[in-house]
């Protein structure tokens, strides 16, 4: 069997070429990085429960009529996606004061913030992801206005559509990051979200305790971060059927 082409690796994933022009196989690893991969660990699990959890919020984004690059999972660490042009910015939303916005404003962890807050960040990890502002983005290129516009509105829905799957739960979503790709539709170009969604790159608090369901668990050595993604996922009824749960789970296909 030929050996299939690596397109690229990155922390906690793998793209390989798709078996159709306009695809990609995106691979997922159980690699853990922090602080700009100064943190690194292999947490075995991770990438088959980051796998099915991505897909399930990729599907119920497309669902409610958000775009994004999913086409569907091929097996326990892998789903196929579209190959789209990725626009080098993070683009975090956030609901609550955690992390840097903490850190650089001097707010409290966990205080509300007015409204949902975007923020971008270049993606460049020599550069350690610095956080950019509109200005910067038009003025060197990165996107356009309109992208700009249409970035913060993918972004707001996929804020509420998240928000509202983690409250049903039990969760609070106190913020997240997403990429966001291009694809060509002939001469059209549009936006749709992209990378993955997944407690490795959100924030989720059990409401009632606070105790962290996402990374951070790994970034301030908090316990087991299986256990807390598996909790995630049972929550939401996402785990293989072989496995029991606790509270009643919503099944998905
Ligand atoms: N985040 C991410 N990848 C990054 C940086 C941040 O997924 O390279 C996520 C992070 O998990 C959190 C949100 O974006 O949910 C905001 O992160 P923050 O800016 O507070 O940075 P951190 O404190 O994680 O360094």
């Amino acid at each position: 069997m030929a050996r299939r082409k690596k397109i690229y690796e990155g922390k906690a994933k793998i793209l390989y070429e798709g078996p159709e022009p306009g695809t990609f196989v995106q691979y997922f690893k159980d690699d853990a990085t922090a602080f700009n991969a100064e943190k690194k660990a292999t947490i075995e699990g991770k990438g088959v429960l980051n796998n099915r959890l991505s897909e399930f919020f990729m599907k119920g984004l497309g669902q409610i009529g958000v775009p994004t690059h999913f086409l569907k999972r091929l097996n326990m660490r892998e789903q196929l996606i579209r190959q789209v042009e990725i626009i080098p910015l993070e683009v975090v939303v956030r609901n609550f004061a955690a992390g840097s916005m903490s850190t650089r404003l001097g707010l409290a962890e966990g205080t509300p913030l007015p409204r949902p807050i975007v923020e971008f960040c270049l993606k460049d990890d020599k550069l350690g992801d610095p956080l950019v502002s509109e200005e910067h983005i038009i003025a060197f290129g990165w996107a356009s206005q309109q992208d700009l516009d249409d970035m913060i509105a993918l972004a707001l829905r996929v804020n509420d559509f998240m928000s509202g799957m983690m409250l049903a739960v039990g969760i609070k979503l106190v913020d997240f990051k997403i990429e966001i790709g291009r694809v060509w539709d002939n001469d059209f170009q549009r936006l749709i979200v992209a990378d993955e969604i997944s407690p490795d790159s959100c924030r989720l608090w059990d409401i009632e305790t606070g105790q962290k369901l996402d990374k951070d668990v790994f970034r301030r050595d908090l316990g087991s971060l299986t256990d807390a993604y598996t909790e995630v996922a049972r929550r939401l009824g996402v785990l293989p059927s072989n496995v029991t749960h606790a509270t009643k789970p919503t099944p998905i296909n």
